[in-house]
């Protein structure tokens, strides 16, 4: 089976996702990308995370066309494939409905500095996708036009829908898009407590420059 190891971790965080409360049902898919085949591994459409087995997962390249898998691919594998294309360093992509990101995204607002833990997006405002039909070319265009407005932003919120993030790894675009759901929790109760009180750009950089050394540094 092509890309195994790939495929059973999209599994294995397809769980993930769905018991942390990020992807309610179906909803969200997660890919990974190997450069060197030019190949992307990616949930089937549809299938519940619990339900999905690694050979349900669908290896495409990045011309949409499928190279192995009897499954029919998410229907967002454009705007999987626009990230690869705008963003070299990404291996992997996950896009959630998780409800803070998304309460946020139905506003109309976008995600900004109230917690620091936003830094794991690369900016300090997650920039907001206007809205456009899931599952359409033109929703993986409007999403490359954002990204390539905001070479930084590994995060975008897409309106009305939900959120998509990027990272080096799949355990690391997990872990981000947790840390946007937070700041996003915390960004909507403060709005419904009172006035958020953002961080500024230097309390950013700060935060930034400490992070350099959190953690066991193992690597
Ligand atoms: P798929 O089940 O086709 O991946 O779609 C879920 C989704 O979130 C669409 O935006
Ligand atoms: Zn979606």
């Amino acid at each position: 089976m092509l890309m195994e190891e790939e495929r059973a971790q999209i599994v294995e965080y397809g769980k993930k996702m769905s018991a942390a409360g990020l992807s309610v049902g179906t909803s969200g898919n997660i890919s990974i990308y190997d450069p060197e085949t030019g190949y992307m591994a990616i949930s089937p459409s549809g299938l519940g995370y619990f339900d999905t087995k690694p050979e349900d997962v669908v290896v495409m390249d990045l011309d949409g066309a499928i190279i192995d898998g009897a499954r029919k691919p998410s229907s967002e594998h454009g705007l999987h494939t626009i990230v690869y294309q705008n963003r070299p360093e990404a291996r992997a992509v996950v896009h959630t409905h998780s409800p803070y990101a998304t309460t946020l995204a139905c506003l109309h607002q976008t995600l900004r500095p109230v917690h620091y833990v936003i830094m794991g997006a690369g900016v300090n405002e997650v920039p907001l996708v206007p809205y456009v039909t899931f599952g359409t070319p033109e929703l993986a265009e409007a999403v490359g036009e954002v990204l390539v407005a905001n070479p930084k932003t590994r995060v975008v919120l897409l309106a009305n829908h939900g959120d998509v993030c990027y990272q080096a790894s799949l355990p690391k675009a997990f872990g981000l898009a947790t840390n946007i759901e937070f700041t996003a929790q915390i960004q909507w109760q403060c709005l419904c407590a009172g006035e958020p009180q953002y961080l500024t750009d230097e309390q950013m950089a700060s935060a930034m420059e400490r992070s350099k050394t959190y953690g066991q540094q193992t690597k």
